[in-house]
């Protein structure tokens, strides 16, 4: 390097001692801009720290006023430095004060000063910070100087990182790095946790960042890169299942990638600055996540993803640690934070140390979402740079109810939240002292409350909550969680469990509801224009029969000797029940003619999900053995609104005149045909949707069980006399606004009933 005094690597070392003494921390900073501008030959070395308010605040300097230093504060995108930041990439420029960004600050005196390198202080992708050096003369700092300089800037991000630098720092002007911060992503499921965060894919802690012998360091990182090629090309032929079962696109997206001369050539190099082989496979992941963050086209910041994942597997080979996390030292209240995560992954912690998932990717009807209800963990979704932004260990608030997540949360969130986790705390005790009790109203109305299930983890809830049975068994949710497509052989097995613990008390299975937002990964999926309108559920098992033949089989085989209700998502027309009622009764022949042990007897019903059917109510209610109510769907049809749309969804109000007086015309007529009707969508799960189903005459209702609880508290305080009186006379009057939800609160508040 042209001038250097040394080199990177001299200057490496002298960091390191410098790092080791025990002086203050401004003592250590100082020293260290003493030291890069000495080794670069440079007149200026300034380093400036990102801080909570945005703003960069000039910390030490060489060569600049020292009265500037804590006092220099930039704007997040003031002259040369702010744009460092911002962008997190270097600048080079030999005639700085003529570049457009350029912006005097007079108390620094850096008006003499023509040559401007400045390099981000990066860590996991964030920037924490900006380091300059600057030369009077008009110069062009080679390439190996931006390489040594960024070198270096890692050596900073450590320092910043650990937090040293907060004893110098205003209050209210902390630097960025391990202060609290507050971000809101999307709900994913309910309730509120408080612990420590574990980063499923633990970032590699590299405790040797500088190099003793740089030859060596070119070697190791040789042999740990022909291992890990070694190992993808073994994973992609075997699909190795013990490595998260990732799928072979995945994998072999890595393998495609740990060839990138690129990728290769820029470790080498940060490696040749004086690096370990692990600290240079650090930096350039965290250039790459820098680039992440600031790419819109999903294209290019999947492939980032995957360097950046690559860059992992690297350093943990260089670190010799095992691929799959340590789970086994889980602390007693952990926050799972990561940046996606399969179904099978998160049913791998110890269920009693879990209390809460981040994840930087993944909607609601993400299958990690769907199991993270079943377990009762409170989850949030769409936390940009999640993993980036937190420390194994540090505290953390996940609200599902809300989405936010507070990150090193100051002492009054956590005090307000930790208040608010004793209520719900103490409400959970009152509705488990309501376990036992039948669900009766105050006018002796007989309500049965079930609860919604899918997988075996939602079995133990039919005990803890007391309800009387499955009232929706998604049999999909199965098939959402495998890896592979279940055989009949596992599908048999499930039903089975299901009804073994159900014991007496009644289960009601969907056939498969797959298609729309539904895909399974190892099955063809066809673009659609409107996939919720598209091929799905019972359309794709009447015009593929196979798949839905076996499960039909393997139900009636689950339920050999006892009763089997089962029914059929989105019918749209009675031909179609009629269609899916014979292919049953063909199995039944079939397995009577083998020999099989029968169910004592089959109830075939139907969801009703899609509004042609309340124009064939009287046709269908006298084919089917009951119908269930799909008010998810029902809803979204009805009102022509995206269910998985924020925009729209809530545009409507399920409690308004059109959609309660549909909903009674339904409970009217099952009534008059003698046939049972209960309601499973999500309206059932909120005491006012309660409420209102019950005021309108239903009397069964299957919830998410964490619902069962407080639907049961209200409904037992209910007169429905009263209630009928008061709002169905709303439904059969022409109603000024549609909505009803006022009414079932005034209502609610006259009656002392909690809602
Ligand atoms: C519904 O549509 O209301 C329903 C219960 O089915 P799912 O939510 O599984 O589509
Ligand atoms: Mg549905």
């Amino acid at each position: 390097m042209r001038g250097a005094l040394g080199g990177p690597r001299v200057l490496l070392r002298r960091l390191r001692e410098v790092m080791a003494e025990p002086v203050s921390a401004q003592d250590r900073l100082d020293k260290v801009v003493v030291l890069i501008a000495a080794n670069m030959v440079a007149e200026v070395c300034s380093v400036y720290v990102l801080r909570v308010d945005g703003t960069l605040e000039l910390y030490a300097t060489e060569g600049l006023k020292r009265e500037a230093v804590h006092e220099t504060v930039l704007k997040a995108d003031e002259g040369l430095v702010g744009l460092v930041a911002s962008e997190a990439n270097p600048i080079n420029l030999s005639d700085a004060q003529n570049h457009p960004a350029f912006s005097f600050r007079p108390e620094t005196g850096e008006e003499i000063y023509h040559s401007f390198l400045g390099v981000p202080v990066l860590r996991a992708g964030n920037t924490l910070g900006v380091l300059v050096v600057q030369n009077r003369a008009r110069r062009t700092y080679t390439e190996e100087e931006e390489e040594a300089l960024q070198t270096t800037a890692m050596v900073l991000a450590e320092m910043i990182a650990s937090g040293e630098l907060s004893s110098l720092a205003r209050p209210g002007a902390e630097p960025v790095a391990r202060h609290t911060i507050h971000v809101t992503g999307t709900s994913l499921s309910d309730g509120i946790a408080l612990g420590h965060v574990v980063l499923h894919e633990p970032r590699v802690v590299i405790t040797n960042v500088i190099a003793d012998d740089v030859p060596r360091e070119l070697k190791r990182l040789d042999a740990a890169i022909a291992t890990l090629r070694a190992d993808l090309d073994r994973m992609v032929e075997h699909r190795d299942v013990a490595d998260g079962g990732e799928h072979r696109d995945v994998l072999e997206a890595y393998r495609m990638f740990s060839y990138d001369q690129g990728w290769l050539h820029r470790i080498s190099e940060a490696v040749s600055t004086g690096l370990t082989a692990e600290a240079g496979a650090e930096r350039v992941q965290s250039d790459t996540r820098a680039r992440m963050l600031r790419a819109s086209d999903p294209y290019l910041r999947d492939r980032l993803h995957d360097l950046d994942d690559l860059a992992n597997r690297l350093m943990r080979v260089l670190m010799g640690q095992d691929h799959a996390p340590g789970k086994e030292q889980l602390p007693d209240n952990a926050i799972v934070v990561a940046r996606s995560m399969g179904p099978a992954a998160l049913l791998d912690y110890d269920r009693k140390k879990l209390r809460g998932l981040i994840l930087e990717e993944g909607g609601p009807t993400s299958h990690v979402s769907i199991v993270a209800r079943a377990l009762g963990i409170p989850a949030v979704g769409e936390i940009t740079n999640a993993t980036g932004l937190v420390e194994p260990g540090d505290a953390v608030i996940v609200d599902g109810s809300t989405g936010h997540v507070h990150m090193r949360p100051p002492q009054d969130i956590e005090a307000a939240y930790g208040e608010r986790v004793k209520l719900r705390a103490r409400r959970q005790a009152q509705y488990r002292a309501l376990r036992d009790q039948p669900c009766i109203t105050k006018d002796g109305q007989k309500i049965a409350l079930m609860i919604n299930a899918g997988l075996t983890i939602d079995l133990p809830h039919l005990d803890e909550t007391g309800a009387a049975g499955i009232g929706l068994f998604r049999t999909e949710l199965q098939f959402m969680v495998a890896d592979t497509l279940p055989r009949t052989g596992e599908q048999l097995a499930l039903y089975r469990t299901v009804l073994d613990a159900a014991d007496k008390r009644p289960v009601t299975f969907r056939t498969l509801d797959i298609g729309g937002d539904k895909v399974l990964p190892y099955m063809r999926n066809f673009e659609e224009e409107n996939p919720a309108l598209g091929w799905r559920a019972i359309r794709l098992g009447l015009d593929r029969p196979g798949l839905l033949r076996s499960q039909v089989r393997a139900l009636l085989r689950a339920a050999g000797g006892r009763e089997l209700r089962l029914m059929f998502p989105m019918i749209a027309m009675v031909e179609e029940f009629d269609k899916a009622k014979s292919l049953v009764e063909v199995e039944l022949t079939h397995l009577r003619r083998h020999g099989h042990a029968l169910p004592e007897r089959v109830h075939i019903g139907t969801m009703l999900e899609v509004p042609s059917l309340l124009f064939q109510l009287d046709e269908l209610l006298e084919r089917v053995d009951f119908l269930s109510v799909g008010s998810n769907d029902l809803m979204q049809f009805l009102y022509a609104a995206d269910r998985g749309n924020v925009r729209v969804s809530q545009r409507f109000d399920p409690l308004s005149a059109p959609v309660l007086r549909a909903l009674k015309d339904i409970a009217d007529k099952a009534r008059k045909h003698g046939k049972p009707v209960a309601l499973c969508g999500e309206l059932a799960s909120q005491p006012i949707g309660a409420l209102a189903l019950a005021i309108i005459g239903y009397r069964s209702l299957s919830l998410s069980p964490s619902a069962v609880g407080p639907v049961k508290a209200l409904l037992l305080d209910l007169d429905c006399k009263k209630g009928e009186a008061t709002i169905l006379p709303c439904l059969e009057q022409p109603v000024g606004s549609v909505s009803i939800r006022h009414k079932l609160e005034s209502f609610a508040a006259a009656e002392g009933l909690q809602l």
